[in-house]
């Protein structure tokens, strides 16, 4: 008989039907009149089914007796409805085999809370414990969301390399890539003689696909790229990772108007599709992690976002009435405790906050008439801040040559960035949103590291 996911026998409610299922026992019960209580788990969803094994069963004394938290079993048995509380129905158990035992004297997920702290040093077994299967079921309806909402509208899914020759933000923080013997490096006059590498030339990780998206938006019209991105920047926050997944679309014939409406059109689809097809999980975290969630999502949904100009920002961070460990005046970078006191505090409500001034800002945006701010949107909401970073790209030949120079980059290595504006050049535009910030936001884990799999932070690659 073929094996049925739990998820399909809790929902199916087919009283009556055999059923094989597998999974791991979560606990067990047994009572004296000779029956013991399963709670199954299959990850398929949050629930378990709760099995009942009868003491007839040939293995009992031998086998189910003995099941304890972690084991794995399969169990063969008919849907019947639950006269117990907490679920309408259970499998009533005709035959169980045991997969795998779980030492329950060194097995670490015993039936109580464990902290997150501790709980990422065993992400091998992190997975089985209620949260971590609703963060993966979340993920991975997100992503569906996410490539959903760009293929309805005709955006076409852009694969960006990984390992790249240029840097897109022109700020360091790369990881190189070579295959230099670390003990041998080869050298000339003193530095290491890239021309010996694998490339026959620097090499890193890629920080973002942008550039790279610009070119096809350039030729195939709306695109979008989902995929790994990599910072080495040393910065040990909860809102950051050194490996983290970003969605980047780029749209041609594009201004930051329409890029900002993109934007907020993503996150209203991203957040109804949650609330439509992750209930279970949602409300799960809703209730153990973060009771504001639903709340919240809900209101974003129907209210929407609050526009506001960078320089309209500071001056409501001048007269705030609140002490911040960074200083406030027009031409800071806003830090995330900015960005929350003006979403939680003032205008209640995620902010898309456009025209930053350009010396904060990359070379590529473009600049404003006034010729002080650009066309850069950011995207901030409460707890988190930044969870999207746009803008309409520049796209005169003249004005991004100028800024190369400006910002002490060599325009020989953006020859081909500098053409796409030389020949049929159009306004376009884009944003970078990060997927795990986006799930922090949308199931209030306040920890970056808890909303991936295996988080690669500073000090930390294991698993
Ligand atoms: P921050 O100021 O928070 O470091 P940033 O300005 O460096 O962000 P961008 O370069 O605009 O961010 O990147 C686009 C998006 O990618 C950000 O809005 C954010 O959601 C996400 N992001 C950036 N850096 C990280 C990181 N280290 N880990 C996870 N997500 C990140
Ligand atoms: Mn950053």
């Amino acid at each position: 008989m073929k094996r049925t996911r739990i998820v399909e026998v809790l929902t199916s409610e087919k009283v009556g039907t055999q059923f094989m299922i597998m999974g791991w026992v979560r606990t067990k019960r047994d009572s004296k009149a000779g029956l013991s209580f399963l709670e199954v788990n299959d990850g398929s969803c949050l629930s378990n089914l709760q099995i009942i094994a009868d003491e007839k069963l040939s293995n009992y004394k031998s086998e189910i007796l003995k099941l304890q938290t972690g084991c794995s079993i399969k169990a063969l048995g008919v849907l019947s409805a639950s006269p117990g509380k907490g679920q309408k129905v259970e499998l009533q158990a005709e035959e169980i085999a045991v997969f795998g035992w779980a030492d329950p004297t060194v097995y670490p997920l015993q039936k109580k809370r464990h902290s997150f702290e501790f709980l990422r040093t065993i992400a091998h077994l992190r997975p089985r414990t209620n949260t971590f299967g609703a963060v993966a079921r979340l993920r991975n309806a997100m992503s569906n969301a996410i490539h959903t909402f760009f293929q309805d509208r005709g955006f076409i899914y852009l694969h960006t390399p990984i390992i790249t020759g240029s840097d897109c933000e022109g700020a360091g923080e790369m990881f190189k890539v070579t295959t230099f013997d670390m003990d041998q490096i080869p050298k000339k006059d003193g530095h290491p003689d890239f021309a010996m590498d694998f490339f026959g030339q620097p090499a890193n990780l890629t920080v973002s696909g942008q550039l790279e998206a610009e070119i096809y938006a350039l030729a195939i019209g709306d695109v979008y790229t989902f995929g790994p991105t990599f910072r080495a920047e040393n910065s040990n926050t909860s809102r950051h990772l050194a490996e983290f997944w970003m969605v980047e679309p780029e749209m041609a014939f594009c201004d930051i108007k329409g890029d900002m409406e993109l934007a907020v059109d993503f996150l209203k689809y991203i957040f109804s599709f949650v609330l439509k097809n992750c209930k279970e999980d949602i409300e799960f975290f809703n209730r153990f992690i973060d009771s504001s969630v639903i709340e919240t999502l809900e209101c974003i949904i129907s209210q929407g976002f609050e526009t506001l100009t960078y320089t309209e920002g500071i001056e409501i961070l001048i007269k705030a009435d609140e002490k911040f460990e960074f200083p406030v005046n027009w031409g800071v970078n806003l830090q995330s405790e900015h960005e929350r006191y003006l979403c939680e505090k003032v205008l209640k409500k995620p902010i898309v906050m456009v025209d930053y001034p350009k010396e904060i800002k990359p070379f590529y945006m473009k600049v404003n008439k006034d010729e002080k701010t650009v066309r850069a949107m950011d995207v901030l909401v409460p707890k988190i801040g930044e969870i999207i970073g746009g803008s309409q790209r520049e796209d005169d030949y003249d004005t991004l040559l100028e800024r190369i120079k400006e910002m002490n980059l060599n325009p020989d290595d953006y020859w081909w960035y500098l053409e796409l504006r030389k020949f049929g050049s159009v306004p376009h535009a884009g944003f970078g949103l990060g997927f795990e910030r986006l799930i922090q936001f949308v199931t209030g884990l306040s920890n970056i590291r808890d909303v991936i799999p295996f988080p690669r932070t500073p000090g930390n690659i294991s698993f």
